[in-house]
């Protein structure tokens, strides 16, 4: 039977109903929520069946492939019904993976930099006059792509929970960007398993694949040799020099891949700060492999715009500097923010916290920052780990509420920065709601 079963209905979900469509399934979707509106049109204009509100076993049961949303944890009782009758459930992208042909894929995955490096890539091929698409968590998904607009190449961004479920996706180059603690709530609380379900990332590369990684990342240092089989390794790092790969020594980006070599001086990068320079290494080093020429990738880093809740200013105000670091939702991404910070701070934390140990940031804290505005529903934590570093501090429950807080601690030639090192849904819909409530309340003042 050519049955396949689609759980959840986001975009992804979406994506992998047209594409199974297209390619003469039997498809079936089903969402225990809701099914956006606009979802359930396309839906309907492409005579799927559907279900929300439910999963029905009768019509899920039967099929010979599920297609599992990332949101769906392997504690729902479903999935956990699907696995014991050893019906195969695959990921998104590896579905889309199976019907893409010929074309080309470079995925990156990280804890943190995936969205920005995703893009870059994308940026540069697109400029160096590649037949490309962008997907992943920006644009279309995959597989969405995939049956609407097929392409020569694809820049993936790709989730630990997609890598969950693949068994033959094999990206021409991957990409890893970094591991820190993340997501450890679906990992059982064991980083052993998310370290793992990143590398999977390389799982079916061959000799002619590249994966690009940071030298200097100890976790992925660490667990490199258990993992790396039969591709070839590219490093980036800013701490060395390297044969093959990408570094920077004295402000100089080197990249390095067969024979061929190009330099770039980072004060010609359109993007700022420590990360963004890794990013910029692993975005310039896999376009390069792809065989985009040299001068292009140079034009692009430098046309490259940053997006946005990632490090950008609001506004000036009084002296005051509003940044927006919406999307650091890791004590990792709130790291790299604080140490490219020149001036004092006033610190916009909390929300839902996936495990963090605030240790990491504390001596930056220390460092830099003079006030703390807590902002979400439990800040129990963040008072027991900051409680002695930093004198003011105080707890807010809305952004219009932490700004005004923070704007009142400020003197001229500070910085307000909402990097809250969690997660946004006890307070807002997601980061960029949370990142957008900050901006309205900044405007407001
Ligand atoms: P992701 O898609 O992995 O969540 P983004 O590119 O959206 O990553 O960046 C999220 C946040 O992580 C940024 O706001 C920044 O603070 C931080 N960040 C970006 N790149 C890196 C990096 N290479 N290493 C560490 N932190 C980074």
């Amino acid at each position: 039977m050519n049955r396949i079963v689609i759980l959840g209905a986001g975009e992804s979900g979406i994506g992998a109903a047209l594409l199974a469509k297209k390619e003469g399934w039997e498809v079936f979707v089903s969402d225990a929520g809701m099914i956006k509106p606009a979802f359930k049109n396309e839906l309907a204009a492409a005579a799927i069946d559907f279900e929300e509100g439910k999963h029905s076993k009768e019509k899920i049961l039967n099929a010979s492939v599920i297609v599992k949303s990332p949101g769906i944890p392997e504690k729902n009782e479903m999935v956990k019904e699907i696995r014991k009758r050893g019906i195969e459930i695959i990921s998104e992208i590896e579905f889309a993976y199976r019907s893409k042909g010929k074309s080309k894929i470079i995925a990156i995955t990280g804890s943190n930099g995936k969205t920005t490096t995703t893009a870059m890539i994308y940026h540069i091929c697109k400029t160096g006059g590649a037949d490309c698409a962008l997907v992943g968590n920006i644009g279309f998904s995959f597989a969405r792509q995939v049956a609407k607009e097929p392409k020569a190449l694809y820049v993936v961004e790709v989730s630990s929970f997609q890598l969950d479920d693949i068994k033959t996706f094999r990206p021409d180059v991957a990409v890893l960007t970094n591991i820190t603690e993340d997501h450890l709530d679906r990992y059982e609380y064991k980083f052993e398993n998310y370290i793992k379900s990143k590398f999977r990332i390389i799982e079916n590369q061959t000799e002619k694949d590249f994966f690009i990684y940071n030298d200097d990342d100890e976790i992925t240092k660490k667990y490199l040799n258990q993992f790396l089989k039969n591709t070839n390794p590219l490093p980036i790092s800013m701490n060395h020099e390297l044969p093959e790969g990408a570094y920077i020594v004295n402000a100089e980006m080197h990249l390095k891949w067969k024979n061929e070599e190009m330099e770039m001086n980072v004060e010609d990068f359109a993007v700022k700060g420590k990360h963004n320079q890794y990013n910029t290494m692993a975005a310039g080093i896999s376009s390069a492999v792809m065989g985009i020429r040299k001068e292009k990738i140079r034009d692009a880093i430098q046309t490259f715009k940053s997006l946005e809740h990632r490090m950008s200013t609001v506004a000036i105000i009084r002296g005051v500097e509003f940044i927006n670091d919406s999307k650091a939702t890791n004590v990792n991404s709130t790291w790299y923010a604080l140490e490219s910070m020149t001036k004092p701070v006033i610190l916009i934390l909390g929300g839902v916290d996936k495990g963090n140990d605030y240790s990491f940031i504390k001596d930056l804290v220390k460092e830099k920052v003079k006030a703390i505005v807590c902002m979400g529903v439990d800040n129990t934590k963040i008072h027991e780990a900051f409680g002695n570093e930093v004198q003011l501090m105080i707890n807010t429950q809305s952004a219009k509420d932490a700004v005004q807080a923070a704007f009142h601690f400020a003197d001229k030639g500070d910085v307000v920065l909402l990097s809250p090192a969690c997660a946004s849904f006890d307070l807002f819909k997601n980061y960029e709601d949370r990142g957008n409530q900050f901006i309205e309340a900044v405007k407001d003042m």
